[in-house]
């Protein structure tokens, strides 16, 4: 008989945000596979949890998926934690989950916190139709592509990003969205907990009175809505036609069109194009 691993979701900063049932299955599990084994023995420690842990990480998660499923086809329980949340989710557990799907070991999730539901949960933005997107790329090029192709998708957009790279996020947001509601929620469930809402502008104005941004962000922006299109058509060729007129370049001309809008870069850049040929 094979054992049972157990993908248990763990407080994203508040301690007491785990399940009963949670702590009871990491009490009694065979073996803990943890992201990082020194950041979860604060949790293990404060939930006087004695269970013996093992790393499990971004960078050994190949060979430790075969060790664990080995263990598991001995009969073991095993319970994946990540650092935060939910283990999966943007963090390691992938191939360990799939590989023990193809043997046939039965794997049960036990639910709890996630960034993305918690913090959309109190965004204000709509919650019926959503996309996560997770670690959008680094490199502002990729980061570009990445953007325009999400920018008709009409649910809200969810994004984990560093703080460090939360300004340029919002940034490119602008240039390829145009100015959407938004709502940027940093340090969820922890002492300075917050919720920045209003336009894209707004927030990143906001951000850029402050000497340093700390802590983690989860970024919410609403999705495509035709209706909220601050021009017509003919309003925007219009446009096009005063900025050609003016030998704008096609790059600036989108972008400040769209910002105006509230429409794709992507999208006025092919109608400036469809003047031109025209023209
Ligand atoms: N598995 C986690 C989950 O279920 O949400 C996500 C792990 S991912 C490596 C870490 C990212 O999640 C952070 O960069 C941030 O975008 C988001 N995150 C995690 N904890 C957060 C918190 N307390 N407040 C805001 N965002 C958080």
């Amino acid at each position: 008989m094979s054992g049972t691993l157990y993908i248990v979701a763990t407080p994203l900063g508040n301690l007491e945000d785990i399940t009963f049932r949670a702590v009871r299955i990491l009490k009694e599990a065979d073996l803990i596979a943890a992201e990082d084994t020194r950041h979860s023995k604060k949790l293990l420690n404060h939930y006087g949890i004695t269970t013996p842990t093992m790393a499990c990480h971004e960078h050994n998660e190949t060979s430790k998926a075969q060790d664990l499923v080995q263990r598991l086809e001995n009969g073991s329980t095993i319970a994946l934690i990540s650092d935060a949340g939910t283990p999966l989710i943007s963090d390691p557990g992938y191939r360990l989950v799939s590989l023990a799907r193809d043997k046939g070991i039965p794997v049960v999730p036990v639910p709890g916190c996630n960034a993305a539901i918690t913090g959309l949960s109190a965004s204000g933005l709509p919650t019926d139709t959503f996309l996560f997107l997770g670690f959008p790329p680094r490199k502002q090029g990729s980061l570009n592509t990445f953007l325009d192709n999400t920018a008709r998708h009409k649910g809200t957009l969810i994004f984990y990003e560093s703080p460090r790279r939360i300004i340029r996020l919002i940034s490119s947001a602008i240039t390829a969205f145009g100015d959407r509601q938004a709502c940027l929620a940093r340090e969820l469930t922890k002492q300075y907990e917050e919720f920045l809402r209003g336009p894209l502008s707004k927030i990143l104005d906001t951000l850029e009175t402050r000497e340093t941004i700390k802590g983690e962000c989860v970024l919410f922006i609403e999705g495509d809505d035709e209706q909220s299109a601050g021009l017509s058509p003919e309003q925007m060729e219009a446009m096009i036609m005063d900025g050609l007129n003016q030998n704008m370049g096609t790059g600036e001309l989108a972008k400040n069109i769209a910002r105006l809008a509230n429409c794709p870069k992507a999208q006025v850049y092919d109608m400036i194009l469809a003047v031109k040929k025209r023209s």
